[in-house]
């Protein structure tokens, strides 16, 4: 008997948490951290809709989880990993936000008890409503332990004592992955996409701004990537910049169904820049009604 009145209590708890946020108010700005492997993922993967976020005061972290020491073809070590945390430092000025890069190695990041137990903590100590990170089947194995620890934090951040030392979550945030080629065992489904034209000109100045990894090619780059004379630094610059664009822009063209969903179709079939990310089966599943909370983009202006 006393166990069915524990189980309705629960139900009634786990109902009156549907649709609210660690953000307890409606007003209260949300607040989100990143995952990104190296010092340059997370960049790469939300820089615009991070920076949408953060224009309208809403509170954005990324973290590194790795400290980036063997991402070039010339430098290595401690001198590299200043040089990267340095340069996403700089990202986060550009777009408004928090950055952090922990100090383990490129390269060597394992989904161990320790390293769940920093994610768990730092998802806590944000007081997240979103979580995003890798999927864990993507091709770095550095990526795919920042998606084995991300999803292994799901759940684990709202379980008091795990981590006693750090105040659980009361709602479980919603949790996303980014966008990847990778098809097996099951290929990226976009959920959500952003429209980040407003915002590409900001993307790109944070891809000009990690020159390590973009203009000198990071580890498999080469001397070849650095010309000495202006007209080649110039014509670099705007190789990298194009080519990134590209990137973006094939975003939008990959997942124009979806942005017609979330945009109506006139607009969506001029959005030429965009973001997207898969909802995880573990965090809070919000309903289309929350998603346009937490991504509060799609109203016409
Ligand atoms: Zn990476």
């Amino acid at each position: 008997m006393r166990k069915r009145v524990a189980l309705i209590l629960c139900a009634a708890i786990g109902l009156l948490a549907i649709g609210i946020s660690n953000a307890s108010a409606q007003n209260q700005p949300l607040r989100i951290i990143a995952f990104g492997a190296h010092p340059d993922d997370n960049e790469l993967r939300l820089a615009g809709t991070a920076a949408k976020w953060a224009a309208l005061g809403h509170q954005v972290k990324f973290v590194s989880v790795t400290n980036g020491d063997i991402g070039h073809w010339r430098e290595a070590g401690g001198p590299l990993a200043r040089r990267r945390t340095a340069e996403v430092q700089e990202t986060a000025k550009i777009l408004g936000i928090t950055a952090q890069v922990l100090d383990l190695h490129d390269g060597e990041l394992e989904p161990t008890l320790e390293n769940r137990r920093t994610i768990v903590r730092l998802i806590r100590d944000w007081k997240a409503d979103i979580v995003l990170g890798h999927r864990p089947n993507d091709y770095h194995p550095d990526h795919r332990a920042v998606g084995q620890l991300v999803q292994d934090a799901s759940y684990m951040v709202t379980v008091p004592f795990f981590c006693p030392d750090t105040p659980p979550l009361a709602h479980n945030p919603v949790f996303l992955s980014y966008e990847d080629n990778f098809t097996r065992p099951n290929p990226f489904r976009a959920d959500i996409v952003v429209s980040i034209d407003d915002v590409l000109d900001k993307k790109l100045a944070v891809v000009e701004a990690l020159p390590s990894q973009f203009y000198e090619g990071g580890a498999n780059g080469g001397p070849q990537f650095v010309p000495s004379d202006e007209a080649g630094k110039a014509k670099r610059r705007n190789d990298v910049r194009e080519s990134f664009k590209r990137r973006f822009m094939a975003t939008a063209t990959e997942f124009r169904d979806k942005l017609r969903e979330y945009y109506g179709p006139e607009r969506a079939d001029k959005v030429q820049a965009a973001e997207a990310f898969e909802i995880s089966e573990y965090g809070r599943k919000p309903n289309a009604e929350e998603i346009k909370r937490l991504f509060p983009f799609y109203a016409a202006r």
